[in-house]
């Protein structure tokens, strides 16, 4: 299972904006970076080559290491892995940049998070390496499993009963999903009707940046 070792509230700090790595918390005022915005390691917004002012004259090279490092950060994807789907993006039809999103967005973590099954993808990673889910009726535990068009994701019929999935309607209300996905509320069932377009991801990823930084090496 891919995961980043370091503690998450840092990664937005690191990043110098929120990635709402946290679910709900990053919402609230507990919140890491409503509280030091300035890089992790650094005393204050005003000391040395710290805060948004370090950020200001960046070369080429470190803008597209941020927007790779901030796209990996967000999906919860270890470098390997990463630059592998990127080599798949570039094998295939049409725009590298979008077909790398759309990969990242075709994860099965990422589903069950763009679902509402999950807070946030780091819990939605948990929830399917816990084996709680199914495609297409077989289970799977396998976060970074690539959907396909037509597939079907379920609570496992064991899982249903526990707890955590019981109180799921609630939350339900409150999460949208976004129009490529079908969710049936009722079932806590859902499919993937098709890719989400550009406009359906998120609108701060820069891929175009993405591709440049793997496009030199
Ligand atoms: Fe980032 Fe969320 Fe932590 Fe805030 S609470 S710093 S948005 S992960």
């Amino acid at each position: 299972m891919a995961k980043t070792l370091s503690p998450v509230c840092k990664l937005c700090r690191r990043e110098g904006e929120k990635l709402y790595l946290k679910g709900e918390r990053c919402f609230t005022p507990k919140c890491a970076f409503e509280k030091r915005s300035f890089p992790p390691g650094q005393h204050g917004k005003t000391s040395g080559r710290g805060g948004n002012a370090s950020r200001t004259g960046q070369s080429d090279f470190a803008r597209q290491l941020r927007a790779k490092q901030k796209a990996r950060r967000i999906y919860g994807v270890l470098e390997r892995q990463f630059r592998r789907y990127y080599e798949t993006a570039r094998g295939r039809h049409g725009l590298t940049g979008l077909n790398l999103l759309q990969i990242l967005e075709s994860r099965l973590d990422n589903v069950v998070f763009r679902m509402g099954f999950a807070s946030s993808r780091s819990q939605a990673r948990l929830l399917v390496t816990h084996g709680h889910f199914t495609v297409n009726g077989r289970r799977n535990d396998v976060p970074s499993t690539l959907l396909k068009e037509g597939d079907q994701i379920a609570i496992r019929e064991g899982s249903a009963k526990l707890t955590y999935f019981k109180e799921l309607p609630a939350y339900f209300e409150k999460r949208t999903s976004p129009a490529w996905i079908n969710r049936d509320a009722q079932k806590m069932a859902g499919s993937v009707s098709r890719f989400p377009e550009r406009l359906e991801i998120e609108a701060t990823l820069n891929e175009q940046l993405i591709v440049e930084y793997y496009s030199r090496r």
